[in-house]
């Protein structure tokens, strides 16, 4: 009898520390990483999402992605991808044409004089300057060829090695740079658009409403800068959450005040959200190329804004 006891007691202990163990692994995986896409929390963000005010709303990972410093390869060991795989699919949204590509939200458009004396002969028309957006659907005839920055992720090819370069001078300043989200198909941004909209329908909205609501946080498929290999997500290795307390990090300090230095501008700034209809994302960067993200960085614009400019 004594005997018996002492063994449920045994198995007790053991189902005890097992459970313990599975919450753990769980709470872990769920809420410390940066998810290559970032945009589900661990216990939805939709409810505590709606508590907060817009300018608090954070977007909180979804799973782990690699807790791993990411190891960028050279541009020549990266492979290229296949024209099948590397050509985005057609899309149905609408044409983008030079007149939709005005942004009529910009609401103070630069003297003409200010655009003179860009080099290179930058212009708007630029591969490097391509934008996408709600308002600016990526092109139907648009094709990428990628290349691996390291950890799963995919680029354009022709910005990889400013990416490696930008993580070295970050690695040199003692800052660890991690890329957590990269090159996005229309088919993934269609799945994660549609996971946020069934978050808002089950808590009772509207279809409509949960397609609004939805739009806030993650980019309707097609509308994504992901899908043009110029954008990443970067984060640091003790701070992978995608919201807004990775603005005080020394990692996001460093990429606002040097990511021009290597062609990147911070996309979505938090003086510019009424222009670019994006909340406020200190880790979202996005390559223009060296010449157009000085000039972004030190007059202070958006892209839209530059854009605009240059015209
Ligand atoms: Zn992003």
């Amino acid at each position: 009898m004594k005997r018996k006891k002492y063994r449920w007691g045994r198995i007790i202990v053991a189902i005890s520390i097992l459970l313990l163990v599975g919450f753990g692994v769980t709470f872990f995986t769920e809420n410390l990483f940066c998810s290559s896409e970032g945009w589900n929390g661990f216990w939805g963000t939709v409810s505590s999402e709606m508590e907060r005010s817009e300018n608090e709303l954070s977007v909180e990972p979804s799973k782990k992605e690699s807790s791993e410093e990411p190891v960028l390869e050279s541009s020549e060991e990266s492979f290229e991808e296949s024209s099948k795989e590397s050509s985005v699919e057609s899309s149905k949204q609408q044409e983008e044409s030079k007149e939709s590509s005005k942004t009529s939200s910009v609401s103070s458009k630069p003297p003409v004089s200010e655009s003179a004396g860009l080099a290179g002969g930058t212009s708007a028309s630029d591969w490097n300057l391509i934008l996408v957006s709600a308002k600016h659907p990526l092109p139907d005839d648009f094709s990428v060829s990628l290349a691996s920055v390291g950890n799963g992720h995919k680029g354009d090819k022709r910005v990889v090695s400013s990416l490696n370069a930008m993580i070295a001078g970050a690695k040199a300043d003692g800052i660890t740079l991690m890329v957590c989200s990269s090159y996005r198909t229309k088919e993934r941004s269609a799945y994660l658009y549609q996971k946020q909209v069934d978050q808002w329908l089950k808590k009772g909205y509207s279809q409509e409403e949960a397609e609004k609501e939805a739009a806030r946080w993650v980019a309707p498929p097609g509308t994504s800068e992901h899908h043009t290999g110029l954008a990443f997500d970067i984060v640091t290795p003790s701070y992978q959450k995608l919201n807004h307390g990775f603005a005080n990090t020394a990692a996001a300090k460093w990429m606002k005040a040097h990511a021009h230095e290597y062609g990147f501008i911070l996309r979505f700034p938090e003086d510019k959200q009424d222009i670019t209809g994006i909340t406020f994302e200190p880790w979202h960067f996005r390559y223009v190329g060296k010449e157009n993200a000085k000039i972004i960085f030190e007059k202070g614009l958006c892209l839209e804004e530059y854009i605009e400019m240059i015209k």
